[in-house]
């Protein structure tokens, strides 16, 4: 008989866990060399999970020396592409192995619904690893037409030491979009997650060295804002990958020009818009779309479809599909395989979205939720709330809340439509649902965003596509073959033969 996974099995399963929280260095764990430790609580009820290394720059310096010294001497850089392949596959297998372990520890430590973890970040954090692994022996350099007295060839290096600085939303998965390309590209990796949700990270890391990986060549470093302020000034990390808020990627990109003008590549915030036009193919399919657009993951999600522009003539029916498909994104315990959202990250995130809630109520017509919900444990969890603005100029319009807070906005004209979804600073995602082609095309064509939509919104789960923002939402791309081109450097090679 299969195993019944219920929300007894995940509790009961959450006590028999061993919670690493020590720090990944050189192929081994150890504490911080201060010994100096802080606590990841978890956002279900608020309660201490474990103590976890408190990194500082002693041992980041010990990281970047692993990272460096693995790589030069090229017990992975050297290798063939093929080799790193079969072990960067034989990791992926031990992370399906581990789903349920690993899916229970990203629950407990983000909050988020077991049906997510299980179903959704571990399954695209496996598939984001095998994506790489399997391209990397297929990717050839270039041998440009020349002067034929002459031989040429254009050709990928790996860059050296990648320090991956990642945020709490999506822990694994973001993680996994950072390392899989730089590690196939046979760089050596330090991660850095978000103190809030370290746990899997530092999981993963284990399951690395039993597939293979040897030593140094990936580090998981813990701690908060201070240890990745201290990879980000490195002298001796040649790149850095950020996904993040934009404060934070600012002040890495400015220490990155204060210390080796290390590579920076940032995936930032967002604000996208999701227009539904009048001839809309189905105002009951555009209404589920945008309810799980900006409720799905509490909201806590960088590509959102956090504001919905709604033509005039079709508004009042939207909004009444919509107000009746967000009845399905109330939270329940992330335990509860049936929960479809969960539980705010922390404290200091549920005041915010609060404080955006009190704000919209000055600004808008606040339609539904609005509320906390403290009947599920102790911990944050907030109904999906919806607001209806008058117009485009209201603050919870413009900014970035990263939780369950949609702003319907009503317009008139397509073009009017556009210049509202391209006002904000930002520039991640959009989606357009019309049934003409003109529509479509020039929406698509002139939507300021690195993804567009066009009758769905956030579907296609696959890493052929690059992702990344316009704009204030940052530069460079994550996944897709493109994603190579953040972790090598070109070198042309240029030969006289005759
Ligand atoms: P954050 O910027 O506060 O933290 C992200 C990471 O940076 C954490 O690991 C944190 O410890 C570290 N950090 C903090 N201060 C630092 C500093 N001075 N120098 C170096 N590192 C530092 O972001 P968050 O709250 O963890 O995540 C939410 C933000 O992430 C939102 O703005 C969201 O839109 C964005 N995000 C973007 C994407 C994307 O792909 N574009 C994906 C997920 C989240």
């Amino acid at each position: 008989m299969p195993e019944l996974k219920d929300r007894a099995y995940w509790l009961e399963k959450a006590k028999t866990l061993r919670l690493e929280g020590r720090a990944f260095i050189d192929g081994v764990y150890v504490d911080a060399h201060s010994r100096a430790t802080f606590c990841t609580y978890s956002p279900i009820d608020a309660l201490p999970l474990a103590p976890v290394a408190l990194c500082a720059s002693a041992d980041v310096d010990l990281a970047v020396a692993a990272a460096r010294r693995s790589f030069e001497v090229g017990v992975w850089s050297g290798l063939a592409p093929r080799e790193r392949k079969s072990v960067l596959l034989k990791w992926a297998a031990l992370l399906e192995a581990h789903t349920d372990e690993l899916a229970l520890l990203e629950s407990l430590d983000s909050g988020k619904p077991i049906a997510d973890t299980t179903g959704g970040d571990l399954p695209g954090t496996i598939y984001c690893l095998r994506w790489f692994a399997e391209l990397i022996d297929k990717v050839h350099g270039e041998v440009p037409a020349t002067d034929p007295r002459f031989f040429g060839t254009v050709t990928h290096q790996p860059l050296g030491v990648v320090a991956a600085v990642v945020p709490w939303n999506y822990p694994l998965l973001m993680a996994a979009w950072k390392f899989s390309p730089a590690l196939a590209a046979g760089n050596s990796v330090i991660l850095k997650p978000s103190e809030k949700t370290p746990l899997s990270a530092l999981r993963i890391a284990g399951l690395a060295v039993e597939a293979g990986i040897p030593a140094g060549v990936f580090n998981v470093v813990t701690g908060d804002g201070a240890t990745g302020r201290d990879l980000s000034l490195h002298g001796d990390v040649d790149c850095i990958a950020f996904t993040g808020s934009g404060k934070v990627g600012r002040e890495i990109a400015k220490n990155a020009a204060a210390s080796n003008l290390k590579r920076v590549w940032l995936e930032l915030g967002g604000k996208s818009a999701n227009i539904v036009m009048a001839d809309c193919p189905d105002i009951a399919q555009a209404a589920r779309s945008a309810a799980a657009a900006i409720f799905a993951n509490m909201g806590q999600v960088c590509s959102a479809g956090s504001r919905l522009l709604v033509q005039r003539s079709i508004a009042d029916q939207l909004i009444q599909e919509l107000l009746d498909a967000t009845d399905d994104y109330q939270p329940g315990h992330p335990l509860d395989p049936d929960s479809v959202t969960g539980a705010i990250i922390d404290g200091v995130q549920f005041e915010r979205v609060c404080e955006y809630i009190e704000i919209g109520k000055q600004e808008a017509q606040l339609l539904k939720g609005g509320n906390s919900l403290s009947h599920i444990e102790s911990g944050a969890y907030l109904e999906p709330t919806i607001f209806l603005a008058k117009d485009s100029s209201a603050r919870i319009a413009n900014e970035e809340i990263f939780g369950p807070v949609l702003v319907v906005i009503p317009f008139d004209t397509l073009e009017e439509a556009i210049a509202i979804a391209n006002q904000t600073e930002y520039g991640l995602a959009a989606a357009v649902w019309s049934s003409d082609l003109k529509t479509i095309h020039t929406a698509t064509r002139q939507l300021k965003a690195g993804t567009v939509w066009v009758n769905c919104y956030d579907e296609l789960v696959d890493m052929n596509f690059p992702f990344g923002g316009f704009k204030e939402s940052g530069n460079g791309r994550d996944n897709s073959a493109h994603a190579l081109s953040k972790y090598t450097e070109l070198k042309s090679t240029i030969m006289r033969c005759g």
